[in-house]
């Protein structure tokens, strides 16, 4: 299957580019600057491509643009520490308002707090200018090859044991997350980064949220792309708890399977619509807990509807009775009844995704001098500290602003050699200038 699986990413190539070529990069060592190229990267400072050789000048890759979205803009570069190329996130704009200053730092602490080999791995911060000149902010993460939406668009076959693979750890992911106390809040499969030998990193941590039961009133409903959004906050919930990121599994579970998004609806009441076509009208007693009144009424008022849960079936017709069976227990109205995530990982259907992950994809086991594979005694980890958001408290957008300076530059002190953006290269103009989607690119909530 991995063989195959690197038929289904658009490769891009890991191979390093050439360090001498110091105009050709976007980051630049932040001791350096300002020196001449050949003073920084001598003939002896060639770094090794991924075959341990020293690169050869047609290596060079050009720093580009990978990806840009409501919050940031995202760059394939070349760190210039070690020659690999990673992902240069640019959050500008990240000061514009209590909320926005709020939403990076909450971001930036979750990466780093974080250490999962399904969450996608941030390496790095740049190196801030003086706090009066601090408008933006540059994240540097791993670089993933491509990510699920482009696979399940692209002609590639996508086989039941891919399938297996990716919900096994999409599934494993949310688990050390939830355990964190956290609510990703945004699962879809744009989000969900994947490399050529099927390792998959959740990312984009910008809508997720510490959940706490003592807060869980008035949380903003506005989370989740609509397609992957679950029942309760499409009917305008108040309170809202992990399960909603377990319903976008089961949406982009559905969506592998057929390889079309499952609820299509233009508006949040159609998306109510579609849902109930398949699910049937849930009970009274189903909605009333997790819905608004007007929601309610409207749900209620309609006329009632069987499940048609067998429709998952005509998904594809290579999908097992497991296969069914899990994601039926994904797809449920109420939150309460849905399946935890710990169960979902415990379902056979994961069974063979567990084995073949934990038999040649995983870090967590290791090979013994005897050359057998040693298995770890935890297979899916949780998250031993809590993530803590006392930073929540801070009440202006200056507030903000000075604690993710006082962050960054406590975390450059951890840092020999921090990093800054090179002005001078050939791609400066051009990445200075990206900027995040307009309005209209973003897909926009409708209300009732
Ligand atoms: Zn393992």
């Amino acid at each position: 299957m991995l063989n195959r699986s690197k038929e289904i990413v658009n490769n891009m190539s890991g191979r390093v580019a050439h360090l001498t070529d110091y105009h050709n990069h976007i980051l630049s060592t932040a001791h350096h600057s300002h020196n001449s190229p050949a003073a920084l990267y001598g003939p002896t400072s060639q770094p090794l491509n991924d075959n341990g050789d020293v690169s050869d000048k047609e290596d060079y890759q050009p720093d580009r643009p990978i990806g840009y979205g409501a919050f940031g803009v995202v760059w394939a570069v070349t760190d210039p520490r070690n020659g690999k190329r990673v992902a240069l996130k640019k959050l500008p704009n990240a000061f514009s308002s209590t909320v926005a200053a709020r939403r990076v730092f909450r971001e930036l602490r979750m990466l780093f707090h974080f250490r999962h080999e399904n969450i996608l791995k941030a390496i790095d911060i740049l190196q801030p200018p003086h706090i009066s000149l601090f408008h933006e902010i540059y994240l540097i993460c791993e670089l993933m090859q491509s990510d699920l939406h482009k696979i399940i668009v692209s002609p590639q076959p996508i086989s039941q044991d891919h399938v297996k693979i990716f919900i096994y750890q999409i599934l494993r992911g949310l688990k050390y997350i939830h355990s964190s106390g956290v609510i990703h809040r945004d699962i879809k499969p744009g989000n969900l980064l994947v490399n050529s030998n099927c390792a998959l990193k959740i990312c984009d941590f910008g809508l997720a949220r510490k959940l706490d039961p003592n807060t869980q009133v008035n949380m903003t409903r506005e989370v989740v792309t609509q397609y992957y959004r679950a029942p309760e906050l499409l009917a305008l919930s108040r309170i809202y708890t992990s399960a909603i990121d377990i319903w976008s599994v089961g949406c982009i579970f559905g969506e592998l399977l057929s390889r079309k998004i499952l609820f299509q609806a233009p508006g949040p009441i159609s998306q109510i619509d579609l849902i109930i076509d398949l699910l049937g009208t849930p009970s009274s007693a189903d909605i009333r807990k997790y819905a608004s009144d007007i929601a309610s009424t409207y749900i209620l008022k309609q006329p009632k509807k069987p499940s048609a849960l067998s429709a998952l079936y005509r998904l594809n017709s290579a999908a097992s009775n497991e296969a069914i069976h899990l994601l039926s227990r994904l797809l449920v109205w109420n939150p309460d009844k849905r399946i935890s995530v710990t169960d979902a990982l415990n379902h056979p259907f994961l069974d063979e995704g567990r084995l073949r992950y934990h038999s040649c994809m995983c870090t967590c086991c290791v090979i013994t001098p005897q050359g057998t594979r040693q298995h770890t005694n935890d297979f899916e980890p949780v998250c031993r500290v809590p993530f803590d958001d006392l930073y929540e408290d801070l009440t202006s957008s200056q507030a903000v602003k000075e604690s993710i300076h006082k962050y960054i530059m406590d975390h450059q002190r951890n840092n020999s050699v921090p990093l800054c953006i090179n002005s001078n290269s050939v791609a400066y103009k051009n990445f200075a200038s990206s900027t995040v989607a307009n309005a209209h690119e973003v897909s926009v909530s409708q209300v009732w």
